[in-house]
């Protein structure tokens, strides 16, 4: 796709002139971030866009190995006093209370909870089977209720209000073929958003959704089995696939984790004070805006 990364990089360069142009604030200097799946492709970008910004970030995932290489990157490159890994997993009602009592022990609070961490999964209904539905159920519908209680009670505690932001996905509003579990799940994590935001008003505890379209460098999920299994649902190859999703948009471009960070690192500052229980798509211009 020579013409397409042609585009791409002319783009970017615009960006990357736009940024050089613009002050550079420490938005989140002083603040306490935890991040799920933060060793994972859309986490580890998040998780240093909000370091970038000054904000002390405890990493949290399920892979141990992954996540002590990405603590040890991180803090060569904004220090060791900015980053903790805490290994857990989201579905352990035991691990999360404790993961959080670990993070808020080492950085003494917590202001900013991006749930991320997640699966995916594609089969035709007839063949899903109760485990493949709970595995999706538990690790997203589940994972993002207990981080989210969690952050709750230490946010009510400190009485300073807080930011959650949920990254979903776009199958959380638009259907995709061979993955109602995954899609169901999905949807039942953007709704516990707005269940959330409203709860949480009182207290100054926003709650917003960044979704993603198909994010298609970087992520674990991706490069995994996820990319065939969506090719064989569209009847396509995985590079028939990626240029089908990036032709689709009306940026005609992909979705990259620096993307899903940007929109991530808004919603968790004071930029967005006066915005909660919303969504914010991040998709080039997709799907549900007009007909194709
Ligand atoms: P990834 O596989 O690169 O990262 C996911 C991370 O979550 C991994 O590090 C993994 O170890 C961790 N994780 C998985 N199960 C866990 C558990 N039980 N407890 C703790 N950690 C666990 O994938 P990604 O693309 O970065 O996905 C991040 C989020 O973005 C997911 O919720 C995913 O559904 C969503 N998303 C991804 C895409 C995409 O195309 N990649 C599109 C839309 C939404």
């Amino acid at each position: 796709l020579p013409e397409q990364e042609a585009f791409d990089i002319e783009y970017w360069l615009l960006e990357e002139a736009k940024l050089q142009r613009m002050p550079k604030p420490k938005g989140l200097a002083g603040r306490v971030a935890l991040v799920t799946g933060g060793a994972g492709g859309i986490g580890r970008a998040v998780a240093g866009r909000l370091m970038a910004e000054g904000a002390c970030v405890v990493l949290a995932d399920i892979d141990a190995e992954a996540l002590t290489r990405t603590e040890a990157e991180f803090a060569k490159a904004y220090g060791r006093d900015q980053v903790r890994a805490v290994t857990l997993d989201v579905t352990r009602e035991d691990a999360v209370i404790a993961g959080f009592a670990e993070a808020v022990t080492e950085f003494g609070g917590l202001d900013i909870l991006v749930s991320n961490a997640g699966i995916a999964s594609s089969e035709p209904v007839e063949t899903t089977s109760v485990a493949m539905w709970d595995r999706n159920m538990d690790i997203l519908a589940k994972g993002y209720f207990l981080v989210s209680r969690e952050a709750f009670r230490l946010m009510r505690v400190q009485k300073l209000g807080g930011a959650l932001v949920f990254v979903a996905s776009k199958n959380g509003l638009a259907a995709s073929p061979n993955a109602s579990a995954y899609c169901t799940a999905k949807a039942a994590e953007i709704h516990l958003a707005r269940c959330l935001a409203l709860e949480g008003a009182d207290a100054g505890i926003r709650v917003n959704v960044v979704n993603p379209d198909a994010v298609l460098r970087g992520s674990k999920i991706w490069t995994g089995e996820w990319r065939e299994q969506r090719a064989a649902a569209y009847k396509m190859s995985g590079d028939e696939l990626e240029d089908h999703y990036r032709k689709r948009s009306m940026l005609k471009r992909s979705v990259l984790p620096e993307d899903i960070a940007e929109a991530t690192y808004f919603l968790a500052s004071d930029l967005s004070a006066k915005s909660t229980g919303n969504i914010l798509n991040v998709d080039a211009g997709n799907a549900q805006s007009f007909t194709r």
